[in-house]
């Protein structure tokens, strides 16, 4: 499947790129939560955090650091929401491994997803799973 932030990476195709290092890339979100939504990549193609090395990642969150400050005061905001979707159970559309940094001005903007209760038992049996899985 057509990978497009390797097309912005490349300049094949326009974006509105803010700013650029040797290992990644970011730009404006074409369809934005809010004014200013910009959008992280790492240059090297990795789909998500399932397939990303620890090297990308930290690049990546790198950049994370040093765009959201940037974001949130080129718009005025007074907070962001740093994104990021993995897999399509997840909602990934693009699978290139991105962080969405999504300006803030109040809590109005934006839902929680609902919060759910477990029933008793079950948090202690996910979290055995979880630190097998671990190995
Ligand atoms: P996700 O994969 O996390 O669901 O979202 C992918 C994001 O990429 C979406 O917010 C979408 O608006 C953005 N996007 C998709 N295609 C393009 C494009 O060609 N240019 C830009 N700037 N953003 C894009």
């Amino acid at each position: 499947m057509e990978d497009v932030f390797m097309k912005i990476i490349r300049r094949e195709i326009p974006a509105d790129i803010v700013y650029e290092d040797a290992d990644t890339v970011a730009f404006l979100d074409i369809r934005p939560n809010t004014p200013g939504h910009t959008l992280v990549v790492p240059k090297k193609p990795v789909q998500n955090i399932f397939d990303a090395d620890d090297e990308t990642l930290a690049a990546t969150m790198r950049t994370v650091r040093k765009i959201a400050p940037a974001v949130r005061d080129a718009v005025g905001a007074h907070g962001v929401h740093i994104n990021s979707n993995h897999g399509a159970a997840a909602g990934q559309i693009v699978f290139h491994l991105h962080f969405h940094i999504i300006p803030r001005h109040d809590k109005s903007e934006f839902a929680f997803w609902p919060q759910n209760e477990y029933p008793p038992g079950e948090a202690a049996t996910i979290a055995e799973k979880i630190r097998q899985a671990l190995g």
